[in-house]
């Protein structure tokens, strides 16, 4: 018999590789990052949707490494922003100034709280939004699925966990930012729990 297939998980973002293999392992995917990985492209996000720069991410690198790659293009979307920072989640805060000393998740958050200063409760409603696709080794995609959490923007950092917005992600349910509710919460509710939830019966199908 084979053995598996390595899964190539096409991001380098380490807290989205964190959360991601951390939802595979349940399930034996054997699995790595890009980091390191010789023959690795980095793919432009030209796409005008989540699932267009998913799609754009998995089958350039699987054609590129000849392996199953699994990508995902997520982000958060602002009611009152008219769904910014979306598809521009990463970079909301635009290119690192010069002698930056802080990361680009902190202007990112400040830059948040500074667009809706002033705004109440019910103008801060948000998602995340997360779009996963998995391509073969030639490059075709040959599975994709999404996944939304709904919460609210705080009007202050709260808590250190996570990553990107989530210590200002306030999950309604639970009246506390994911930035202070442990992972074991982030992995059973996020937007990109639901999307590998979806996705993995057709990743175990192929490897
Ligand atoms: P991408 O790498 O182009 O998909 O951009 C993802 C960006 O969306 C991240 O850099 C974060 O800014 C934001 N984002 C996506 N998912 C999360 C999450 O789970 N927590 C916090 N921020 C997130």
């Amino acid at each position: 018999m084979q053995p598996p297939a390595t899964l190539v998980l096409g991001t380098t973002n380490e807290g989205k590789l964190r959360e991601l293999v951390a939802l595979l392992a349940p399930f034996g995917i054997s699995c790595r990052s890009l980091r390191g990985l010789p023959g690795a492209v980095d793919v432009e996000e030209t796409g005008a949707t989540f699932a267009a720069n998913a799609a754009l991410k998995a089958g350039q690198q699987a054609a590129a490494l000849h392996a199953w790659v699994l990508a995902e293009d997520s982000g958060l979307v602002v009611d009152a922003l008219d769904g910014a920072p979306g598809i521009y989640s990463a970079r909301f805060s635009g290119p690192v100034p010069a002698g930056a000393t802080g990361s680009t998740d902190d202007r990112n958050n400040a830059l948040l709280l500074e667009k809706l200063a002033g705004r109440p409760a019910r103008d801060r409603t948000a998602h995340y939004a997360c779009h996963a696709a998995l391509a073969d080794p030639t490059g075709r995609i040959v599975a994709t699925a999404a996944g939304t959490c709904g919460g609210l923007i705080a009007t202050a950092r709260q808590g250190a966990g996570g990553f990107g917005y989530d210590p200002l992600f306030i999950v309604p349910e639970y009246h506390r930012t994911f930035g202070e509710l442990p992972a074991a919460v982030k992995a059973v509710i996020s937007h990109r729990a639901r999307a590998m939830r979806a996705i993995i019966p057709a990743i175990v199908a192929r490897l």
